[in-house]
């Protein structure tokens, strides 16, 4: 149980209301049907807790910020069906390992890698390799949530989506990009969702490499999922961005014997 005085600093209240609650001046957060959009609730004994839509008003906003889109929230650690990965078939590529152990492994591996980012460790992330609809990003937006439920900076960027935002930004939009750019440089932990699909100019190489070399220097855990394989990344990269990322990320296959997207399989 917090303090009232813990309370009201985390709800952003000066003391007197003098300033309202955000909860009062957001009409769609006063739906509360346990706190009526205060934010926090009264126990029998007078002390003041927290409301349980004061964790998740926080979360939403630290999802804004990330950039994780609503349909990407639901994909937790827990929600990844194990299931979906055939036990009884060896995958390509695979080392001899089924589709089951190599799901299982890389969710084991990304999972250690968050606790360790909550206990302020800066581990090396993990790069996902798979085919299309092979639950790449379910994992990395587990990630995503996860560190996100527990108040670390995380930035997940869609890559085509990102270079697209960077090369179309129109005069006036300068100081937004640029802002962006060094937000994905400097942010304790970047995701890279779907890396290599874009066709990739040498200016959109370049903002990468400057990224990824930044991140580098710095030790910022970094995570990544591509379709491709590393001779396509190498090509697509160049050799520079290729080992700064080998670097950041660990290699990690995650391969499944069908589209769990195209069946419907993958619960969101
Ligand atoms: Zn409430």
């Amino acid at each position: 149980m917090q303090e009232f005085s813990e309370i009201i600093k985390a709800a952003d209240i000066e003391v007197g209301g003098v300033r309202p609650l955000r909860s009062a001046v957001r009409p769609q957060e006063a739906e509360c049907p346990i706190c009526g959009g205060s934010g926090y609730i009264l126990r029998p004994d007078g002390r003041a807790q927290l409301c349980r839509c004061h964790a998740e008003r926080h979360f939403q906003q630290a999802c804004r910020a990330a950039r994780l889109q609503p349909a990407l929230q639901k994909m937790t650690f827990e929600r990844f069906e194990l299931a979906n990965y055939p036990g009884n078939a060896q995958a390509p590529d695979g080392k001899g390992r089924t589709y089951y152990e190599l799901a299982k492994e890389a969710c084991a591996k990304m999972r250690g890698c968050c606790e360790k980012l909550v206990v302020g460790g800066a581990p090396r992330g993990l790069l996902l390799l798979g085919q299309v609809g092979s639950g790449k990003t379910h994992l990395a937006a587990a990630a995503a949530n996860y560190l996100l439920r527990r108040r670390q900076k995380v930035l997940f960027l869609v890559v085509p989506d990102f270079l697209d935002e960077l090369r179309g930004a129109f005069s006036g939009q300068e100081d937004e990009v640029r802002r962006l750019q060094e937000q994905a440089k400097k942010v304790s932990v970047l995701i890279l969702d779907d890396l290599g699909s874009h066709n990739f100019s040498d200016w959109t190489r370049s903002v990468l490499f400057t990224i990824l070399n930044y991140r580098m220097n710095e030790c910022l855990t970094t995570i990544a999922t591509t379709n491709l394989n590393f001779a396509d990344l190498q090509g697509l990269l160049g050799t520079r961005s290729l080992s700064r990322l080998l670097s950041l990320c660990e290699p990690c296959l995650l391969a499944c014997d069908r589209d769990l997207r195209l069946r419907g399989l993958e619960k969101v």
